[in-house]
């Protein structure tokens, strides 16, 4: 007898979401027949922040890894995504789009668009929240408007515990579109200057990789997280933002994986489940002010007078400001794709503070050598600590290079790994080597000017600057 039953494959469009596991969005569309999965490397858009270098190349690992769990199935795109789908819903006989939602401001508003016009097609459209514990929407205020400040946001996004993770797809039957002839290489994801090579042996991208943090991180740092996070020479963090960022292990996994630890004390998991909470905080203002990246969420710092100047900009971006734990966080970025958070502060503030340039144009260099570049958590901290965020660090609150150095890297271990031209400075000078005697200096082989930078800056005036300027505001 001959079957009339004949089964329509639908769509599934991946983006931030490459993994099998605890994906919502895919398992919908799986219950919905065979499906065509498809990834697109998307166009430019004018009003898009367009993805930094280190982004680019774990995108590149990233998708390499998916497309092998998908036993070389997933079709791959590069151009306008309306364009693409459009044209393969003319080709092929599909009467379902599933994705998972993405929540950058220039995405949302085509996402709508996208959704408008496949229903003018008769197409049916259904997207998922795969990527964040709650959405933008729904920890707002009893009036419905966005929280400003994050213990309060917090307090009541915690109230709804996040949805148990999902089972991993399996058994599906996934289908090649016959007439895309587009390959990874073809996207050039990969940087033409391989100052990546580092990050090769650092990080494993991909599902696997992310799962394998997430229990090394369990079962060795996350006992004294809350202490440790502080001091980028332990290794109490999970390094899991990449990951994160790209989609390869959702937040609900690692939220029920902490929670579950009842062997930890309570504190470091309560404290690490929080800086999840400042992850989505991050989006909910993302999502609520989404001129976030660019425009000062405290409009009265437009008025801050900044100043432009490259030569301290390129010695900040390279490492060379003369201030040993700067140096140290620069080059631990440009090294390995990363940087540990306490750093960013520092680092931050200095450029901000002591230099006096624009916050944009740190969270550029950050965006492009980030390997967790994340429009809503780097716009949202560099505000943060430029003082003209939402909920941020007073102005007035202005780090101290060397006191933190001295605080949060007490034996130097950090610091000397990335700046080896200090490695033989004793302890007492390391953070501060202009203070060194010349003999102390002339025994660690340090010259300064020569081997090692004097300070681009000196501190206590360059304070006293920023304080003037921002009591002019
Ligand atoms: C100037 C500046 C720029 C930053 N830019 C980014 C960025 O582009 N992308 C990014 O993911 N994080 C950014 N952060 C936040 C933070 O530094 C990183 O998320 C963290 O260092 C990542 O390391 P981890 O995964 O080991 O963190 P863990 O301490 O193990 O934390 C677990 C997860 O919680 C989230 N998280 C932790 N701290 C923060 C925080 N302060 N704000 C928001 N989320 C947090 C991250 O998703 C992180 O992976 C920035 C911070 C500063 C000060």
């Amino acid at each position: 007898m001959q079957s009339t039953h004949h089964v329509v494959p639908s769509l599934f469009w991946f983006r931030q979401d490459l993994r099998l596991a605890d994906n919502p969005g895919l398992l919908e569309a799986q219950r919905a027949g065979p499906l065509m999965a498809i990834y697109i490397f998307e166009e430019e858009d004018p009003g898009a922040l367009s993805m930094g270098s280190a982004s680019r190349w774990w995108l590149h690992q990233s998708l390499e890894k998916f497309n092998a769990a998908l036993d070389g199935k997933l079709n791959i795109y590069s151009g306008n995504a309306e364009k693409i789908i459009t044209g393969l819903l003319e080709a092929q006989p599909i009467e379902a789009v599933y994705w998972n939602r993405c929540y950058e401001p220039w995405r949302v508003k085509n996402d709508a668009v996208l959704k408008k016009h496949l229903h003018t097609l008769g197409v049916t459209c259904k997207s998922y929240n795969a990527s964040l514990l709650w959405e933008p929407w729904e920890a707002v205020k009893s009036d419905q408007t966005p929280y400003r400040v994050f213990t309060p946001f917090y307090r009541q996004a915690s109230l709804q515990k996040p949805r148990s993770p999902l089972p991993r797809l399996s058994g599906a039957c996934f289908l090649k579109d016959p007439n895309n002839k587009t390959t990874l290489a073809d996207l050039k994801l990969i940087p033409q200057i391989p100052w990546y090579r580092g990050f090769e042996t650092a990080w494993e991208a991909g599902e696997r990789g992310a799962q394998k943090k997430l229990q090394h991180f369990l079962e060795h740092e996350l006992t004294g997280y809350k202490e440790g996070r502080n001091f980028p020479g332990k290794k109490n963090v999970s390094h899991l933002s990449p990951h994160l960022h790209f989609g390869e292990i959702s937040p609900q996994q690692v939220w029920h994986a902490v929670h579950q630890q009842e062997h930890v004390p309570l504190e470091d998991r309560a404290h690490f489940l929080s800086e999840l909470g400042w992850r989505e905080f991050s989006y909910s203002l993302l999502y609520h002010f989404p001129e976030l990246p660019w425009k000062n969420f405290q409009p009265k710092f437009d008025h801050f007078p900044w100043k432009d100047n490259n030569v301290l900009l390129r010695a900040w971006e390279q490492g060379q400001t003369g201030y040993p734990i700067v140096d140290a966080g620069m080059r631990e970025l440009w090294q390995t794709g990363t940087m540990h958070n306490r750093v960013r502060m520092i680092v931050a503030s200095f450029l901000v503070k002591n230099l006096l340039i624009h916050w944009h144009h740190g969270a550029a260099w950050f965006w492009d050598t980030l390997l967790d570049a994340d429009a809503a958590n780097n716009s949202a901290s560099w505000q943060w600590v430029a003082g003209c965020g939402a909920d941020a660090a007073p102005y007035f609150r202005i780090f101290n290079p060397i006191l933190q150095g001295e605080k949060f890297d007490p034996e130097g271990d950090y610091t000397r790994r990335f700046v080896p031209e200090l490695t033989a400075i004793p302890k007492k000078f390391l953070f501060r080597p202009w203070e060194a005697p010349r003999e102390v200096l002339a025994q660690a082989n340090v010259t300064l000017g020569t081997t090692y930078p004097h300070p681009i800056v000196e501190l206590a005036s360059s304070r006293d600057k920023a304080l003037e300027a921002y009591h002019q505001l």
